[in-house]
């Protein structure tokens, strides 16, 4: 059972706003004078943006390498899109959001959108910290019942455990969260991103091959490569046995193909022994697809569809390339389109 803190039991109520067109001058003044952090840019009271120390630190980059057109309004270093959280968000998809998309304050919003708070992942981390502090409490004083609150607390902290234990990437729960968010952010703010889904090949023919422990290492082997290839801002989740899905935010299909194809030719490169496999060696299949701007899929679950349509076509070209499904084509008879690298 997850534990059920809100987001509006953690938020700090009184949240500093100003708008896109207030003197930059004057909201740094602001935050100087008043020890803030950041401040929420508002239009009609809804966020468009924020403005934090990293932006400012960015301006400071513009004064020192001396460009001549300084900024002098808060339009022009505000961050956007905001990433923001509503008030009925739980402690562990609030979490999973400033921790996948490493943001330290997040807006907390009405179901309309109206700015009614700010939580930092300091206050996130320190809920959490309580958490674990109140289930040590609970395991010291029910002695008597000892083994039925341990499997509790466990259960517990299970749910607010973000990480795939084997793989080190993010778990499925996690990847449903960072998904719903995305997804929501996106269409709001009509901005694209991709998804590509991975299956290692002949999976199951490398475990009879050479035992159920080489298999783990593999998978872990296969999970750094994949978290060394990607960029800053992608997130990689356990999608299911040996599946991974990748989430890149504000990335074309051009450029989700670009990155896929890199770690695919990355992985080859590697060559992790696998003589049962045409290839020698351990390879990936891929599925891409990609939300468009404007007039994208109301769901992101019909966009991990595609990928996985993506990804099965991958396995019945050869496997060790990736293929995407545009949209458009999106029908059952549709030819893949081919996009890989075999070693
Ligand atoms: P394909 O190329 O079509 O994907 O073939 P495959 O053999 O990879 O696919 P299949 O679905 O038949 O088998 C998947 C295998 O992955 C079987 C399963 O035992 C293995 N697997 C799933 N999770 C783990 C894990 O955590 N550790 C190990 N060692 N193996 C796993
Ligand atoms: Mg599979
Ligand atoms: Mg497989």
């Amino acid at each position: 059972m997850p534990v059920d803190i809100l987001v509006s039991s953690l938020m700090s109520a009184n949240v500093t706003s100003t708008t896109a067109n207030a003197n930059l001058a004057d909201v740094i003044q602001s935050m100087i004078d008043n020890h803030y952090s950041c401040i929420v840019v508002v239009e009609n009271g809804m966020p468009i943006g924020i403005i934090t120390e990293r932006d400012i630190v960015r301006l400071m980059g513009l004064f020192i390498s001396d460009k001549p057109e300084c900024p002098m309004l808060v339009a022009d270093v505000m961050s956007v899109p905001v990433a923001t959280v509503s008030e009925d968000t739980v402690l562990f998809e609030a979490l999973v959001i400033s921790s996948a998309q490493k943001i330290r304050h997040l807006p907390v919003v009405t179901s309309s959108g109206r700015l009614v708070g700010l939580v930092t992942q300091s206050d996130l981390a320190k809920a959490l910290f309580k958490t674990y502090e109140r289930q040590r409490e609970i395991i010291e004083q029910s002695v008597n019942q000892r083994t039925q609150e341990l499997l509790q607390a466990n259960e517990q902290l299970k749910s607010l455990s973000l990480l795939d234990s084997l793989t080190g990437l993010g778990n499925r729960r996690a990847m449903e969260v960072d998904l719903d968010h995305t997804h929501s952010q996106a269409t709001r703010y009509n901005r694209s991103y991709s998804v590509a889904l991975f299956d290692v090949d002949h999976f199951k023919l490398y475990n009879d091959c050479y035992g159920h422990k080489a298999g783990d290492s593999a998978l872990r082997r296969i999970s750094d490569h994949l978290l060394k290839s990607i960029r800053t801002c992608d997130r990689l989740y356990r999608y299911g046995g040996e599946e991974v899905l990748l989430i890149m935010p504000e990335t074309t299909l051009y450029g989700a193909l670009i990155l896929v194809d890199r770690i695919l030719a990355g992985l080859a490169e590697l060559k992790i022994p696998h003589k049962k496999s045409s290839h020698g060696v351990l390879t990936l299949s891929c599925g891409v697809a990609s939300q468009i701007e404007v007039n994208g899929y109301e769901r992101w679950e019909d966009l991990v569809d595609l990928a996985d349509r993506g990804l099965y076509a991958s396995k019945n070209n050869g496997r060790n390339c990736a293929t995407i499904i545009p949209p458009e084509d999106a029908v059952d008879d549709c030819v893949p389109r081919m996009h890989g690298s075999k070693p």
